[in-house]
């Protein structure tokens, strides 16, 4: 009878054990998969009303008449990765980095690039004012923006622009935010935490790309364009809320849209919309078809000076 109990303590003790160290072993995958199975509620918001403090304000640029941008570049951009930390997930079949991952030294050295040569780095408002004729720019301007909202822009991009004194926009896929901050890893697909917004809202604007239509339908339509109206709206009015309700910009997942979406855009209070359309923006651009540049890990220097126009 002795021995039986015994048997019984001993085996639950060592169950529990081994349970507790599976659980002590395995926390961060554990809470990393359940966080990341979430979607960042329809019914909350980011709070980034306080920190996004260059939203509406512009700067009057003092200037010689000569100086005035004729055009303006705007650079898209998705993930940058710190050389050492590059993975098979950063890769193609035949070895190369997918054309959405830059390595960190090649970003910094494109930024570096931007300081030496004096550009300054636009808020959406004044892109949105030169485009209506509203605001001259120098000729040296520039709109950095990156899309998806990936961990490493807060971790790896906000600190490098910080430094530079340079401001970016985000286009935050806002269902995948995380309400919880999680440990960074760069070799895994890993969205910005409220944290991370908060962390580098001094540097980064944070529009809309999307609360969860990153999407394509099996046909391969996107969400955008293949689903119907109210439900885009739907989708849309849900990242407008996550966002406090600011309206100041979209960017359409893939670049696709259609007429419908336009219309959308504006009823939604949108004052402009981005594209994938590679191209300079003019005063008169249309206001909802905002050309970018995307730029690519293949990009050398002189690629990269061409696409801003440096000569
Ligand atoms: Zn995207």
């Amino acid at each position: 009878m002795i021995k039986k109990n015994l048997f019984n303590i001993c085996f639950t003790l060592v169950f529990f054990g081994l349970f507790s160290f599976i659980i002590f072993s395995y926390y961060e995958d554990i809470a990393r998969a359940l966080y990341n199975h979430d979607v960042f509620p329809t019914d909350e918001t980011f709070e980034i009303e306080a920190c996004q403090q260059w939203t509406n304000s512009t700067r009057n640029f003092d200037m010689a008449p000569d100086n005035k941008a004729e055009n303006v570049t705007v650079l898209m951009y998705h993930r940058i990765i710190e050389d050492e930390e590059i993975d098979d997930i950063h890769l193609e079949e035949d070895g190369e980095l997918v054309s959405t991952v830059l390595l960190k030294s090649q970003f910094e050295e494109q930024m570096q690039l931007l300081k030496k040569e004096g550009y300054t780095t636009l808020t959406l408002k004044e892109l949105e004012q030169y485009i209506n004729n509203d605001l001259d720019v120098p000729k040296k301007s520039l709109v950095l923006t990156f899309d998806d909202g990936f961990k490493d822009n807060a971790m790896e991009v906000a600190p490098i622009l910080r430094k530079l004194d340079f401001n970016a926009v985000s286009f935050v896929i806002t269902a995948a935010v995380h309400k919880y901050d999680y440990p960074f890893k760069a070799g895994e697909f890993q969205y910005f935490s409220v944290d991370d917004i908060h962390n580098s809202c001094d540097v980064f604007e944070f529009e809309s790309h999307t609360y969860n239509f990153h999407k394509r339908m099996e046909d391969n339509t996107p969400y955008l364009t293949g689903k119907s109206d109210e439900k885009v709206k739907e989708d849309l009015e849900n990242s407008l809320f996550n966002l406090d309700g600011k309206r100041q910009a979209f960017a359409s997942p893939y670049g696709a849209y259609d007429e419908e979406n336009i219309q959308l855009f504006k009823d939604l209070g949108f004052s402009m919309a981005f594209t994938v359309n590679p191209d300079v923006v003019y005063p008169g651009t249309p206001m909802y078809e905002i050309p970018r540049k995307e730029v690519f890990p293949d990009d050398t220097m002189e690629d990269f000076k061409e696409k801003i126009g440096l000569h």
